[in-house]
Order: C-alpha cells, then sequence, then structure tokens
C-alpha cells in the first residue's frame, strides 16, 4: 500500500513496532503491536481492530509481562 503522506514515494510494510501510549498520566509500553510502517518516512498506520485490542489492554488493569526503564529527558537540560 502506498504511503498516504504528501509527496512520500514509500509503500507501508507490515512490522511489529513498540508503541508508546499515554494513559491516565503513565507511559505504557506495548511490544509486538502489529503495524504499517513507510519505509521511507516512518509513518505508522495501526489498524482500527488493533486499536480497539490497545484499548483493552489499557482498561484491563493486567500485571505488565515487563517493566521498561523510563527516563526523562527533561530531567537532564537542568
Ligand atoms: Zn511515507
Amino acid at each position: 500500500m502506498k504511503c498516504t503522506i504528501k509527496n512520500c514515494p514509500g509503500e507501508y510494510e507490515e512490522k511489529n513496532i513498540v508503541h508508546t501510549v499515554k494513559y491516565k498520566g503513565d507511559v505504557i509500553v506495548i511490544k509486538n503491536v502489529p503495524a504499517l510502517v513507510c519505509q521511507i518516512c516512518g509513518d505508522v498506520l495501526i489498524k482500527p481492530d488493533t486499536i480497539k485490542m490497545i484499548d483493552r489492554i489499557l482498561n484491563n488493569k493486567s500485571k505488565p509481562e515487563l517493566q521498561v526503564p523510563l527516563y526523562d529527558y527533561y530531567s537532564y537540560t537542568r
């Protein structure tokens, strides 16, 4: 599928991405999210079904499989 960004000649390819969302003030990271990613500009499309699934993951308060280190860029700029 052709990229939808203006003047980008790229094509989307299926990839599993690391998706970062802000949820109620927290940063949540979900890995292995299936998405379409443009090989040239990096534009990311996530299918509506996948978005529904992400909402389900966020709403069901299960314990995450992994914890990730989180750095705050802001704290290095002071
Ligand atoms: Zn593109």
